[in-house]
């Protein structure tokens, strides 16, 4: 039965009475209202590790935009009873004081990462993500941590800040889980209208497109421009960023070099949506191209 935690005393009890037993600790950080992308990590966890917690903290520092914070959906209840049956040990539930305590006034700040892309328009965003994933992974103790290439930019600068303070958690990409008809599943798809919810898929649809012409060696600055109009023209405004990087280290690229992501973060209506996916190098292996 997963049990429901609320304090890091609590929590540390928890933890303290495993590692004393030997067992290992796996932690899956989310914002909750979760569905089958979040369950794909807990399943993973459960697997790798001899207990999971999963923590569940909408946390402020990482809203730039007072709406989405308010409007952002709260499902505790669904939550917990989604994750029991895959074994999960805990939930973990703080309140803003048990990350935040009183006088609180650290920032971690994982430079270079931390611009451009998702960076670029919602400022303070990744050092909100830093600094609560830093809390997060020292409150929890965790030998594992999972995290999806959804959120492909956050993982990246997750693994550059567990080598730079020297974190001892393994952190564990785990791969992008979609709708039948393609768009990556996240909490925000439930405040898309109908409507919107139909166009959405486009926004992967597009990048598949973009990507294979990218593969054929079709000039990579044409076709991202060509992919923004096209987006637009769908319906998507405004296109936030259509980019091809480095996979390995998240660089800006003119040209498919080596390994490259191609990320998009787009509009439809007051929900942004964000996607990536793998553009390999023609003749190398594709099973990373999800
Ligand atoms: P969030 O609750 O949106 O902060 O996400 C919590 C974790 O779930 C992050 O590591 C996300 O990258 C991951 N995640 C969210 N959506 C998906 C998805 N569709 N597939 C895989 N992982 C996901």
């Amino acid at each position: 039965m997963t049990q429901i935690v609320r304090t890091l005393a609590e929590l540390r009890l928890c933890v303290n009475a495993w590692k004393a037993d030997g067992e290992t600790v796996g932690v899956v950080p989310t914002m909750g209202a979760l569905h089958n992308g979040h369950l794909s990590l807990v399943v993973q966890a459960v697997q790798k590790a001899d207990r999971t917690i999963v923590t569940l903290f909408v946390n402020p520092k990482q809203f730039n935009n007072p709406d989405d914070l308010a409007n952002y959906p709260r499902t505790e209840e669904g939550d917990a009873a989604k994750i029991d049956p895959l074994g999960a040990d805990v939930l973990y539930v703080p309140d803003a004081d048990q990350i935040y305590g009183s006088g609180f006034c650290t920032n971690i700040s994982v430079a270079g990462i931390s611009d451009g892309l998702c960076g670029a328009n919602r400022p303070g965003h990744f050092d909100g993500v830093a600094t609560v994933v830093t809390k997060l992974l020292l409150q929890s103790q965790a030998d594992f941590a999972f995290f999806g290439e959804k959120d492909f930019q956050q993982l990246m600068l997750v693994q550059r800040l567990v080598k730079d303070l020297d974190i001892p958690t393994q952190i564990v990409g785990c791969p992008t889980i979609r709708d039948v008809d393609g768009l990556a599943m996240s909490s925000r798809n439930a405040n898309l209208t109908p409507e919107n919810r139909k166009i959405a898929a486009k926004l992967n649809a597009q990048m598949q497109r973009a990507a294979q012409k990218i593969a054929e060696g079709e000039d990579v600055a044409i076709v991202l421009k060509n992919t923004i109009s096209a987006l637009t023209t769908d319906g998507f405004d405004p296109v936030d960023y259509v980019e091809l990087r480095s996979a390995s280290t998240l660089a800006p690229m003119a040209s498919l070099t080596e390994p490259a992501r191609l990320l998009a973060a787009a509009f439809l209506g007051d929900v942004r949506l964000i996607d990536n996916i793998a553009v390999p190098i023609p003749g190398e292996d594709v099973t990373s191209a999800r």
